[in-house]
């Protein structure tokens, strides 16, 4: 098969637009218009290199690791003893997440990282906490691994701007990228698990594994024994995988996203239909 960009490697931006059109045009098979699986690891792989080429040197953003499982009522567990009554307007919601001093990681924030996407979209994903990137913009996943991730929902006819929406576990920067602490999340992930029930998506895709154990309550489970399931959220369901931070470190587990990815298109494809 003849590469669509005359045998040059593809820049990242031009594969997700490639992939776009051709999902645009009608392909709507998840499969890069009848490309194997083999040929589409191969693309994704070569995109990979191409954002890497792109002067990106770090991934960025942080890695995930452990984590604890706050409870999802929106109950107070910073050890501040402040109650936190969440609003159940979506713009009220945003307002008192941009404005909050619930934990100490506010004192370092350049901005609240509060969402990317549609409010309206049918998939929500769900990450760490914002990098460098995302605390300099104020948006998710913006950085290297960000764009990765756009690639990689791409593949599966998925983007921000329609059909995705994109948050935290936490909504500020953790200085260094290091792990969020257990009362950052219980902080901050009230407002998360709050955005969930407004936005109401058809599934959740967690990347991460404090994303991960934070929604399936499954808190020092290793991610790898939460992939390949659909697990539940308060009746949403729910799809566990890598984060792409991890993936451009560990390459191996790219076919592993794929699957996942499959397996999220197809509970979005049912819920299309029923
Ligand atoms: N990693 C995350 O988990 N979230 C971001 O927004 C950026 C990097």
């Amino acid at each position: 098969m003849t590469p669509p960009m005359g045998g040059r490697i593809p820049s990242a931006g031009e594969v997700a637009r490639l992939l776009r059109q051709r999902v645009e045009m009608g392909g709507g098979d998840v499969f890069l218009d009848g490309r194997t699986r083999e040929q589409a690891l191969d693309q994704i792989a070569r995109a990979l290199n191409a954002l890497h080429d792109d002067g990106h040197n770090s991934p960025g953003g942080p890695l995930a690791s452990e984590g604890p499982t706050p409870d999802s009522k929106g109950t107070d567990r910073s050890g501040t003893g402040a109650p936190l009554v969440l609003p159940n307007a979506y713009d009220d919601l945003r307002k008192l997440a941009l404005a909050c001093t619930r934990c100490g990681l506010a004192s370092g924030r350049t901005h609240v990282v509060f969402s990317d996407g549609s409010p309206t979209a049918r998939l929500m994903v769900v990450g760490e906490a914002p990098g460098a990137n995302e605390d300099a913009s104020g948006v998710p996943f913006v950085g290297m691994a960000g764009q990765f991730l756009d690639l990689l929902l791409a593949t599966v006819g998925l983007s921000r701007e329609d059909s995705v929406y994109i948050a935290n576990v936490l909504k500020c920067r953790p200085p260094g990228n290091r792990d969020p602490q257990p009362n950052e999340i219980a902080s901050c992930s009230p407002f998360l698990l709050k955005q969930i029930e407004l936005v109401k998506p058809d599934a959740l895709l967690a990347v991460g594994s404090f994303s991960a154990r934070l929604l399936t309550g499954r808190d020092g489970v290793a991610l790898g024994q939460l992939r390949g399931a659909v697990h539940r959220y308060h009746d949403v369901p729910l799809v566990v995988t890598y984060h792409p931070a991890a993936l451009l470190r560990n390459r191996r587990w790219i076919r592993s996203f794929w699957d996942d990815l499959q397996l999220l298109r197809s509970i979005l494809d049912a819920a299309q239909v029923s």
